[in-house]
């Protein structure tokens, strides 16, 4: 249930969220915190995982080249550090709406900028069904409404569950991550026919999850499918150097 701050944001442009300019668009915020946000503009082409240095081409990380994950690609937006990470916490936690409009317009932003041939229909990554309950939304399917919707693309909630509820994985050996994330999603509806599809994600951080999902999407396919991961954030290493930016 959407707060009555967030019913009336809809109908009054508000200030920027980020400065409380009132130069703001109707995704919340002004074109200089837009250029101040920490862009994800180097990084591996597979795991979206952020150089230090930029790049003259797009290259693939040591990690995804010894071990590549089930995605072909990825696209995701910009970095997990503030004022990203409080935007994402506001929207995922609070149900923000505001918070999310602008998430989700920085992501389509990024993948309009990054034309390339686009994915025949988006799948948000499911929630359990008890977080689903808990939260009251799936951030990953209001982010995938809006760009299905600019991009003309369907957007498919349905097509796959969380079998699993798996708040933590905190504890676990990578072996029983491993385990728990293999029956962790099942395909609900027939994949024939599609070659080309995008998992929709807030925060990409191992990327475990998506992969996860992935090779169940591969698995119900059957077929050659290329799958890409859109999601608006990008967690870092702890030894980044862009943390100190
Ligand atoms: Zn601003
Ligand atoms: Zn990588």
């Amino acid at each position: 249930m959407w707060s009555l701050f967030n019913q009336l944001a809809d109908v009054f442009a508000p200030p920027c969220l980020l400065c409380g300019s009132l130069d703001a668009n109707l995704d919340n915020y002004c074109q200089a915190c837009y250029a101040d946000l920490p862009h994800n503009d180097y990084c591996c082409q597979i795991c979206a995982l952020p150089f230090d240095q930029p790049l003259a081409a797009p290259i693939t990380c040591g990690k995804c080249l010894r071990q590549p994950p089930s995605f072909n690609t990825s696209l995701v937006a910009l970095h997990y550090l503030p004022p990203v990470s409080s935007l994402i916490h506001a929207f995922k936690d609070h149900g923000d709406q505001p918070a999310g409009r602008l998430l989700g317009a920085c992501l389509q932003a990024y993948i309009q900028h990054h034309r390339r041939p686009l994915p025949e229909v988006l799948i948000p990554m499911p929630l359990h069904r008890q977080r689903l309950l808990a939260r009251g939304f799936n951030q990953a399917e209001i982010i995938a409404q809006r760009l299905g919707k600019a991009l003309h693309i369907p957007s498919q909630p349905a097509l796959c569950q969380r079998q699993f509820n798996t708040p933590s994985q905190q504890g676990l050996n990578q072996q029983q991550r491993q385990d728990n994330l293999r029956r962790a999603f099942h395909v609900n509806k027939s994949m024939s026919g599609l070659r080309h599809v995008a998992i929709i994600d807030d925060v990409l951080t191992t990327g475990a999850s998506v992969s996860a999902l992935a090779t169940a999407l591969r698995r119900a396919s059957g077929e050659e499918l290329f799958i890409e991961v859109w999601c608006v954030a990008r967690t870092l290493p702890p030894n980044s150097k862009l943390h100190l930016y």
